[in-house]
């Protein structure tokens, strides 16, 4: 049995509970190969309305471990290797 429980995440006043206030901590944090939990993390963030202040929070502080708004560990080491998104289109095309 877990009992640790998952911090809010992030604290933003004013805006809504996140989806995973009070989700079990190991639901977010899944052992490496465990697709089916991050699966699962990755349909509570799906509804979570602040899903893209904790992705920001989470690609502005470098969490490197966890899933954050909607992002696995693995997709937000390739964010940070490819830039920002500004970068990505600021490029002309045609
Ligand atoms: S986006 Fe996911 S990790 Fe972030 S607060 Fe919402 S449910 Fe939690």
């Amino acid at each position: 049995m877990n009992d640790r429980v998952l911090p809010v995440r992030p604290a933003v006043e004013g805006w809504p509970a996140p989806a995973c206030r009070g989700a079990d901590m190991n639901t977010f944090f899944p052992a490496p190969g465990d697709l089916s939990t991050v699966r699962r993390a990755l349909m509570i963030c799906d509804r979570c309305p602040v899903r893209i202040p904790c992705r920001r929070y989470a690609l502005d502080n470098r969490e490197r471990y966890g899933i954050w708004g909607g992002l696995t560990e693995e997709t937000r080491e390739t964010l940070a290797r490819i830039g920002p998104p500004s970068a990505v289109s600021s490029g002309s095309v045609g």
